[in-house]
């Protein structure tokens, strides 16, 4: 326009390279991260898109948090354990032994000595502590590697027995005969989709049976005619039994009543207990193998566990899990319904003062990928309209809500309280660039006895 070469307008990278807002973020970022950072702004200049003027504050602006590739989120889903959001969120704890053991650490080392130590010595204390049913235990990378090995160093060339009911798919399109079969085990399948018995299992065992395989459905219920085999009974056999818990729960947890853990599944006769680190034991991603001496110790003998075996941050954030403070995933599970109502409150408060209404209704939260499915989280979340949700999870901070029903709904289950301004914030910058195009009516706050259906599914009676 005016004749003039959009390009003549653009400044050269070295140039903006060198502009000091850039210039702190190269350092920290690395000149590679902010390099593309200021290509894609300059092609938007060129393209019309953008006004020369801006380019710096753009590029500045577009960079990422860090240069770790993953973005950060505010899980506003109410969901504990989302696996699209990375599952367990970390302690402070956890977070602060990861950061510690980035540096050089005494890994494999003994300070008292000056040799070599025990890789993962204390981790393994640590578990043994908490589940004292546990005459040993190992980590590896996750639940599913925690499988793999048991059945590689158990039962490669002979029979794992496992029911059909028990045949899951863990997500992603992963399931665990396939998991199983891989390494060179044999599935030998009993009983049916809904009802197995143990004698099923007894007709089954062979002089080459490897183990009894329990799998806690962890993702789906069964409800009807339906039996399984308790672990103490399969326990009976004869035959070692390998029962994967999934949730990584170490105790039992009174609010989920049916999800299995460990030390009650070694004390009714488990020989190997696995599970995910990062469930609802709160922890970094990490698979749990826990039991018998004899049998732990061929699993970690064997060259497979080489392969499997967790670095030194896994190691450090594991142990703060499991001797530090309770987790954020504790916290969000035991979180006071009562407490979740006045944080919704106050959110919706601190919005109506800026002019933006928004009810308050009642709104289970769940566990989520990592067990206890179908079992609700009673709580409250805060409604908008639909389309904030979109928009939330496009801006900055990225603010992932729960869409139900046609709405919007902000649950602050799993919201550190520090993030409740941050969230506020992202909902007003929402709302002020949406009220032109859609009218001041979409902002309006229905009154309670207004709700429409909708609200009416998503409210629970009085807690
Ligand atoms: C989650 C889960 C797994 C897989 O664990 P990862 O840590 O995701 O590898 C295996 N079995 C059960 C029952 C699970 O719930």
């Amino acid at each position: 326009m005016g004749g003039a070469d959009p390009r003549r307008r653009i400044p050269r990278t070295d140039v903006l390279l060198a502009d000091p807002r850039l210039k702190a973020a190269k350092d920290r970022l690395g000149p590679d991260l902010v390099r593309s950072a200021i290509r894609a702004v300059q092609q938007r200049v060129r393209a019309g898109e953008l006004d020369s003027a801006d380019l710096v504050a753009d590029a500045a602006a577009s960079l990422p948090a860090t240069a770790g590739a993953l973005h950060p989120v505010i899980n506003a889903t109410g969901v504990l354990l989302h696996t699209n959001l990375g599952r367990a969120a970390l302690s402070a704890a956890a977070v602060e032994a990861i950061t510690a053991a980035a540096g050089y650490v005494d890994v494999e080392y003994d300070r008292g000595t000056g040799v070599r130590g025990r890789r993962g010595a204390a981790v393994r204390d640590a578990l043994l502590a908490r589940v004292p049913a546990a005459k040993d235990a190992l980590v590896v990378n996750n639940g599913a590697a925690a499988l793999v090995l048991a059945a590689t160093a158990l039962a490669t060339g002979r029979e794992i027995v496992v029911s059909r009911g028990e045949l899951v798919e863990i997500g992603d399109g992963f399931r665990l005969p396939d998991l199983l079969a891989s390494t060179g085990a044999r599935l030998r399948e009993v009983g049916t989709t809904n009802r197995t018995n143990l004698r099923d299992y007894g007709e089954a065992i062979r002089p080459d049976t490897g183990f009894v395989l329990k799998v806690h459905p962890s993702n789906f219920t069964v409800r009807g005619f339906v039996s399984s085999v308790p672990v103490a009974d399969l326990a009976g056999l004869g035959i070692p039994v390998v029962a994967d818990i999934g949730s990584g729960l170490l105790a039992p947890e009174p609010m989920l009543p049916d999800e299995p853990d460990a030390e009650s599944w070694l004390a009714a006769g488990a020989s190997i207990v696995t599970a995910s680190g990062d469930k609802l034991l709160g922890g970094p991603q990490a698979g749990l193998v826990l039991g018998r001496r004899e049998l732990v110790a061929a699993m970690r003998r064997h060259p497979l566990a080489r392969a499997l075996r967790v670095d030194k941050l896994t190691l450090a954030g594991l142990a703060a899990t499991l001797s530090g403070p309770p987790p954020p995933t504790a916290q969000m599970l035991h979180a006071d319904p009562a407490q979740l109502r006045v944080r919704a409150a106050a959110l919706a408060a601190a919005l109506a003062e800026r002019g933006l209404g928004a009810d308050v209704v009642a709104c289970d939260g769940r566990v989520g990928g990592g067990g206890a499915p179908g079992v609700p989280l009673p709580g409250w979340a805060v409604r908008l309209p639909e389309r904030y949700a979109g928009e939330l999870r496009a801006g900055e901070p990225c603010v992932v809500a729960r869409v139900e029903r046609g709405w919007c709904l902000l649950d602050l289950r799993c919201v550190p309280v520090d993030d409740e301004v941050r969230v506020r914030d992202a909902v007003l910058a929402v709302s002020v660039v949406s009220t032109d195009s859609i009218g001041a009516q979409s902002v309006s706050n229905p009154a309670p006895a207004d709700r429409g259906p909708a609200a009416e599914s998503a409210t629970l009676p009085e807690r």
